[in-house]
């Protein structure tokens, strides 16, 4: 017999969910703004920009602009670790 409401079902999908999101942004690189050096980091995001936390470069809109010194992206380089 399976219970109706197992308590751990939901917190296991949690776990499982926030586990994903590690490992989707670990996969994420990090973009240098070749002009000013400002690092785009997927984890964080630009929120102020409206990019979301979690947001790939390669995901980011063509339109979006540095937040520093307003360069493209076609100005950012891929950031070795
Ligand atoms: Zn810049």
């Amino acid at each position: 017999m399976t219970k109706k409401n197992d308590p751990n079902k939901g917190l296991y999908y949690l776990r499982s969910k926030k586990y994903c999101k590690l490992k989707n942004t670990e996969f994420m690189k990090k973009y240098r703004c070749e002009v000013c050096d400002w690092i785009y980091d997927p984890e964080v995001g630009d929120p102020e920009s409206g990019i979301a936390p979690g947001t790939a470069f390669e995901d980011i809109p063509n339109d979006w602009l540095c937040p520093v010194c307003g360069v493209g992206k076609e100005d950012f380089v891929e950031e070795p670790d």
